[in-house]
């Protein structure tokens, strides 16, 4: 007779291998978890530039979007960013906070925390396949069977912790929505999140590589669609950067991407110090107007925009001096769309959140678990996405712990 797992998980990513460790610390044995990758945790392993931001301080549901708010913020309360680096200490990895909040491995290498698991896994006998991609599910008898290219496997509970659609070449074609959509699930429209924007290269001509505290906004059809504040680090034609990411998902081509500067200051202040320099120093080159005010670079490119000559005396200026200080406050940029899922940190939309319980446990199919980058949560840049990835892992590991032992 068939072997029959008391859960099989599929996907060995960050809500897999939290979801797996967690079935066998609470005493489930038969857990079976099947990667296609040939290691687990590649996306895991390259978070952060490398570094791993696995969670921050700052740690509500206001910093995740899609229809799972109210279950985001139930299970974030339970699992929240101090149960998980409890988690991680207790697993032997040391984590420490930088000045923004972000939460990393205190060696700095993602890497390190796919070990913890790796390890841990390995001590708690869970088996672990790795070079295994699933082609399909469905119910069998009062479980579930999961098809791989080489075997079926037979489970008393499922979870779907397969990732997103972000970044295929680590894994993650987005083989779990149809996986969820096979037991009757929606899935909300799929976007590209986290991810850099594109723009005309020639407006942001010599600023490669500069980075910026902005205020940025959207807009559409001449209204203010969304706006943030962050970092804008500019690229070949690119925007990247926090404020660049949040807004990514929400941007449409054809948009317009205003970028203010001088967020703390007003545009009367800026015309009123420009003028005054102007009228203290008539022989002063414009290329030396904006200096202390905004990086160099910069200045030459706004400049450039208010078709004033570098060279030109500032006294000669003066009628074109409240056009700079509008490019210093809202320098407008065109949307030409974003570089897509494969450059995309995550992905907006998913699995409706509705169609699961508050402990994640489909309402189409009982003993069906939906966790991670497949639900319809996305977070913000800042170690929001891994955080959810663990938090529900953990979640639906407790609830399926619950049934099988009590
Ligand atoms: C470059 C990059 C940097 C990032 N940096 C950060 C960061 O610093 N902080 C942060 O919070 N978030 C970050 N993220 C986002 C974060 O990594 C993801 O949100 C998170 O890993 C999602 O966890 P998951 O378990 O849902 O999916 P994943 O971690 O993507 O894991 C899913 C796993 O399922 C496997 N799989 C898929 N289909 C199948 C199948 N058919 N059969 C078997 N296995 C399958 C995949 O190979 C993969 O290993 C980053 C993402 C990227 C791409």
């Amino acid at each position: 007779m068939k072997k029959i797992f008391d859960t099989v998980v599929i996907g060995g990513g960050a809500s897999g291998l939290m979801c797996a460790l967690r079935l066998a610390e609470r005493g489930v044995r038969d857990v079976l978890l099947l990667e296609r990758n040939d290691r687990v945790g590649r996306k895991l392993s390259v978070t952060g530039n490398g570094q791993g931001n696995v969670t921050n301080t700052d740690m509500s549901a206001r910093h995740y979007f899609g229809s799972g708010r109210e279950t985001v913020a139930a299970v974030l309360k339970q699992y929240d960013e101090k149960w998980l680096v409890g988690e991680f200490t207790s697993l032997g990895g040391l984590f420490a906070a930088d000045g923004a909040g972000r939460v990393y491995p205190a060696s700095r290498q993602a890497s390190a925390v796919t070990d913890l698991f790796r390890f841990a896994l390995a001590e708690r006998e869970v088996a672990v396949r790795t070079g295994e991609k699933v082609v399909r599910v469905r119910r069998a008898d009062s479980g579930f069977a999961v098809q791989t290219a080489s075997a079926e496997y037979r489970a008393r509970a499922l979870v779907l912790a397969c990732g997103g659609k972000a970044a295929s070449y680590l894994g993650t074609e987005g083989d779990g929505y149809a996986f969820a959509e096979s037991f009757g699930h929606t899935v909300t429209p799929l976007r590209p999140s986290l991810v850099q924007l594109k723009t005309d290269k020639n407006l942001i001509k010599g600023l490669k590589g500069l980075r910026c505290e902005c205020a940025a906004a959207l807009l559409r059809g001449g209204k203010e669609s969304a706006r943030t504040r962050g970092d804008v680090l500019f690229g070949d034609g690119t925007l990247s950067g926090d404020a660049a990411f949040r807004l990514s998902a929400f941007c449409a081509e054809g948009d317009l991407l205003r970028l203010d500067f001088l967020p703390d200051h007003s545009q009367d202040m800026l015309v009123r110090l420009l003028a005054e320099k102007a009228a203290r120093m008539p022989a002063l080159p414009c290329g030396e107007l904006l200096r202390c005010i905004v990086s160099g670079a910069l200045a030459r490119c706004l400049l450039q925009a208010c078709s004033i000559p570098l060279q030109m005396p500032a006294g000669q200026a003066q009628k074109k001096l409240a056009e700079l200080a509008g490019a210093v406050k809202g320098y407008a940029l065109p949307v030409l769309g974003t570089l897509g899922f494969e450059k995309a940190q995550a992905t907006k939309g998913g699995v409706r959140m509705e169609e699961l319980t508050a402990r994640l446990e489909s309402k189409k199919a009982a003993g069906l678990y939906i966790v991670g980058e497949l639900c319809d949560v996305d977070g913000e840049c800042g170690g929001y996405n891994l955080q959810w990835a663990f938090s529900s892992g953990a979640c639906a590991a407790d609830a399926i712990a619950e049934k099988i032992c009590g």
